[in-house]
C-alpha cells in the first residue's frame, strides 16, 4: 500500500468519524430544538391601564409555534397546541382560582403538548390575548407563553359608555314573601324585576361601574313579616350604607285591574330635577328599546324616591297584568333588551348626553 495507501485509509477513517460526529451533533441539535415547559404561574397585572389575569408558562427556549382553538361542546375551554414541545416536569392538572378554573397539560402526541385552560365563563365572553415573549437575559427572564385575560370581560357586547367609575344602586322591586303583581299566566313581578336588574348589573359592571344591589336573590330585604315601611327603608338603607352612591334605580312592573292597561312609565320625586332627568332618560331608552306605549315621566311620592339621598327613579317596565306584555316580560331576550336600555340611560345620565 505504501505511504499513499495509509493516507487514504486515514482520510477515510477521519471522514467517517467526522460524519459520525455530525450525525450525533445533528441529533443533539434536534433534541435541543424541542421546547420544554419549565413553570406555570398566574397573577394579576396591568397592561396598558387594563387589569388582567396573566397565565404564564416558562419555556427553555424561544421560537415556540402554537395554535389556539376552542371546541363548541366545551365553550369554557381555551385549547393551545404547542408544536415540538414536551411538558417537562409541569404537573398534568392544576386547580386555579378566579376566572381561570384549571389548567390541564398533556403530551397528546410525541413532542406535541396541549394546554387546556378552563375558565368560569365561555371563552367567547372573555377579552384575552395569547402571545410569546422572548428570553430576556438582562432581566433574567426565560422565554414565555402568556395568556392575558381582561378582568372586565368583553367590552363590545353587553357594555355601555359613560358609567365607568360611577356607583349605582339597583333595586329589584319586591322579592321573597312579596311576589309583587302577578300576570294572567302566573308570572310574578319579583322574578322579572330580579332578572332584569341582574342583567343591568352585569352590563354596568362590564363597563367599569360599581353596582350595589338591594337584593340579588329571591328574598325580602328587611326580612319576612316586615311592614311595607320597614321593607322599603331597608332598600333605601342599602344605598345609604354605600357613601359613594350616585343614583338609585328601582325596577318594577305595572299592574291594573283592567288587562287592557299597557305601556311604560318612569317616576321621579317632585323635588329632584336630577331625578327627573334620570327618569326621562330611562323612559326614552325603554320606549326606544321595547316599542311599548309611552305613559310618560311622572312625579310620585313613592317611599324609595322620597327617602333617597341621591337622584332616584322608579321604572315600570310594562304591565304584567296585560297578556301581551306579560309574555314579553317573561322573555329572556326582551329582558336583556330592557336591561341594555336601562344601562344606556344610566350612561347618558353620567355623560350628559
Ligand atoms: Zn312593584
Amino acid at each position: 500500500m505504501g505511504l499513499f495507501g495509509l493516507t487514504v485509509t486515514r482520510f477515510i477513517r477521519a471522514f467517517l468519524l467526522t460524519m459520525l460526529c455530525l450525525g450525533i451533533l445533528s441529533s443533539l441539535c434536534m433534541a435541543a430544538s424541542t421546547h420544554e415547559l419549565t413553570y406555570f404561574k398566574s397573577y394579576e397585572t396591568t397592561v396598558d391601564g387594563e387589569e388582567v389575569i396573566r397565565f404564564e408558562l416558562g419555556l427553555n427556549r424561544d421560537g415556540l409555534a402554537y395554535k389556539e382553538s376552542t371546541k363548541a361542546y366545551r365553550p369554557n375551554t381555551l385549547i393551545l397546541d404547542l408544536d415540538d414541545t414536551i411538558p417537562g416536569r409541569l404537573r398534568h392538572q392544576m386547580q386555579l382560582s378566579g376566572i381561570g378554573e384549571s389548567l390541564k397539560v398533556q403530551e397528546v402526541e410525541l413532542k406535541h403538548t396541549r394546554l387546556q385552560l378552563n375558565f368560569t365563563k365561555p371563552v367567547e365572553e372573555l377579552s384575552y390575548r395569547v402571545y410569546t415573549l422572548s428570553e430576556n437575559r438582562k432581566e433574567r427572564k426565560p422565554a414565555r407563553l402568556v395568556i392575558d385575560v381582561s378582568k372586565r370581560g368583553k367590552k363590545a357586547a353587553g357594555s355601555t359608555e359613560g358609567v365607568e367609575g360611577h356607583t349605582i344602586v339597583l333595586d329589584a322591586g319586591h322579592g321573597g314573601s312579596d311576589t309583587g303583581a302577578i300576570g294572567p299566566s302566573g308570572l310574578t313581578e319579583k322574578e322579572v324585576t330580579l332578572a332584569v336588574t341582574q342583567k343591568v348589573r352585569d352590563i354596568l359592571e362590564n363597563s367599569g361601574a360599581h353596582v350595589v344591589m338591594t337584593r340579588d336573590s329571591d328574598r325580602d330585604v328587611y326580612g319576612v313579616n316586615a311592614t311595607d315601611r320597614q321593607e322599603l327603608q331597608a332598600r333605601v338603607d342599602v344605598s345609604l350604607r354605600e357613601p359613594a352612591t350616585e343614583i338609585f334605580v328601582s325596577v318594577h312592573c305595572n299592574a291594573f285591574s283592567s288587562p287592557s292597561a299597557h305601556g311604560v312609565e318612569t317616576y321621579y320625586y317632585a323635588g329632584s330635577p336630577l331625578g327627573y332627568r334620570l327618569a326621562a332618560l330611562l323612559d326614552e331608552e325603554l320606549l326606544r328599546e321595547g316599542g311599548l306605549q309611552d305613559r310618560g315621566v311622572k312625579d310620585a311620592n313613592f317611599y324609595v324616591l322620597r327617602h333617597s339621598a341621591v337622584p332616584a327613579s322608579l321604572v315600570e317596565l310594562a304591565f304584567i297584568t296585560n297578556y301581551q306584555e306579560e309574555r314579553l316580560l317573561a322573555d329572556d331576550g326582551y329582558q336583556s333588551g330592557l336591561a341594555e336600555a336601562i344601562a344606556r340611560a344610566i350612561g347618558r345620565y353620567f355623560s350628559g348626553n
